[in-house]
């Protein structure tokens, strides 16, 4: 819908004047540490609560609730919530999903400042989760408030989803929403997802490729290295399998998509085990890895059964036995249509607010919004970041936090 214009300027005027309120906010909301029992934490429920009462004081009460259950944290839950600000009409909604659990400082010697207490330098503000997901959280939040207190009825609901567990897995967070409400998110609601992007904002993630990490166990016979004719050296073996692999993977999957960047899928050798400690050994096993980033139009178990075919192929020619398995696999959910009405309303709120030209893309990686698209909704991925995920001396840019708030805001007036 066009949106009018007078009414976003307001929008505009009243997120600038949040500026203040917003860095007080997100250095409020880095001291509530969210970490989930995987990564040692007690759970993100303190920050649940930290949340909601923020969001009521803003005068938006409209809670739902979908908590998942887990024995590991105190409550025995792991919070979920949406709040809604209601529409004009319930559908399309405009749905924002950000995740509250953050990931450990890591080697805290590498932080220049304290991770878990925010300081403002330089126009950033710096510690553990300040970007991932805080930005988008704290953006599309103020975004809803500024709808609240202009007294701006937005055409359709908009919902803001706060979840638990993205940062391991997903079972207690988006993955249990989606599954025990599976009417909650329709098929023709917009998701976005505020947790990737790039530094001008221009890159609307819409898919992904599949991962494959594969693992190849060589088997051969260990001799001293002098009566190499008594052993079966695997490594030799192993290293042509290697080549092979390489060459037939990249001749067997050629298709290229200018979505991704590299279009291409790519097969990597990458860790390599060792073997023996000393030269005058031959090796009788090896063992060896590949990490394949396989566009979505092409099965992972297609390119197994090729590695297969390929393992086969060096066994019989070194007298080798080898054990292809998966290590870790994760396949691409279908692409959001580059022409789904989601995309639309992201890159018409780009425009406005960025006067930068979007462009829908694809990632080597899986991301968050694949669980929505495994269900048939459409998702993009989309915030302006400079991509300091899980890094030490994390930051978000004050004027992003800023004006994706207003990208949100235009988002918020133009579901319909
Ligand atoms: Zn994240």
């Amino acid at each position: 819908m066009p949106v009018a214009m007078d009414v976003f300027e307001r929008l505009e005027q009243r997120i600038n004047n949040y500026r203040d309120e917003m860095i007080q906010f997100q250095k409020e909301l880095t001291a509530v540490v969210a970490l989930g029992p995987d990564n040692g934490g007690q759970g993100e429920w303190a920050r649940a609560h930290f949340l909601r009462e923020k969001i009521e004081s803003f005068g938006l009460t409209d809670f739902s609730e979908y908590h998942a259950e887990d024995q590991r944290v105190p409550e025995g839950t792991r919070p979920n919530f949406v709040v809604r600000l209601a529409g004009e009409q319930a559908h399309p909604a405009v749905w924002v999903m950000a995740h509250m659990d953050i990931v450990p400082p890591g080697d805290e010697n590498l932080w220049d400042t304290k991770p878990h207490e925010a300081v403002v330098k330089d126009g950033k503000i710096f510690g553990r989760g300040t970007e991932d997901n805080q930005q988008g959280l704290v953006s599309a939040l103020f975004a809803m408030k500024a709808l609240k207190e202009e007294g701006i009825k937005p055409p359709t609901d908009i919902c803001l989803m706060l979840v638990s567990d993205e940062e391991c897995g997903n079972t207690y967070g988006i993955d249990h929403v989606l599954q025990s409400q599976p009417d909650l998110v329709s098929k023709t609601d917009l998701v976005i997802v505020p947790d990737g992007g790039n530094p001008d904002g221009t890159m609307v993630e819409v898919a992904e490729k599949s991962i494959l990490w594969a693992k190849f166990e060589v088997l051969g016979k260990q001799v001293h290295a002098s009566m190499p004719q008594a052993g079966i050296n695997a490594h030799r073996a192993s290293a042509h399998m290697v080549v092979q692999l390489d060459n037939t993977l990249a001749q067997e999957y050629p298709v290229e998509d200018p979505v991704f960047d590299p279009p291409n899928s790519t097969f990597e050798p990458t860790q390599h085990d060792a073997n023996v400690p000393n030269v005058n050994t031959i090796p009788g096993k090896e063992v060896f890895y590949f990490d394949c980033r396989i566009l979505p139009n092409y099965s992972v178990d297609n390119v197994l059964a090729t590695m297969q075919r390929v393992a086969q192929e060096i066994d019989h020619k070194f007298q080798v036995e080898t054990k292809v398995s998966v290590a870790q696999v994760a396949r691409a959910a279908p692409a959001t249509s580059n022409d789904a009405p989601v995309v639309a309303l992201v890159s018409a709120a780009i425009r406005t607010v960025r006067k930068v030209e979007p462009v829908p893309m694809g990632i080597g990686g899986g991301t968050v919004a694949a669980h929505f698209r495994k269900n048939g909704i459409a998702a993009v991925v989309w915030s302006t970041m400079d991509d300091l995920a899980h890094q030490p001396n994390e930051y978000c840019v004050i004027d992003n936090l800023v004006d994706d708030s207003k990208v949100f805001a235009h988002m918020y007036i133009a579901s319909k």
